[in-house]
């Protein structure tokens, strides 16, 4: 699984990053970035909740 940020949605609220920074992280920008890598096994379920933590719908998993 990878996730990908929805640049133009994000308002910056930083949950994603609080629930799961193994592959959150916040820009300069106040805009979230995600790893481009694979997520890791133990970080699968942290990931999913992040993204359905997020309140814009600004999280892509695929
Ligand atoms: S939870 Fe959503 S809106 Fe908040 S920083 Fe993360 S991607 Fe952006």
């Amino acid at each position: 699984m990878k996730a990908r940020i929805l640049a133009e949605r994000c308002i910056g609220c930083g949950l994603c990053v609080e629930i799961c920074p193994e592959v959150f992280t916040m820009g300069d920008e106040l805009i979230a970035g995600a790893t481009a890598d694979e997520i890791p096994e133990d970080a699968t379920d942290s990931t999913r909740d992040a993204a359905s933590a997020c309140p814009v719908y600004a999280i892509d998993l695929h």
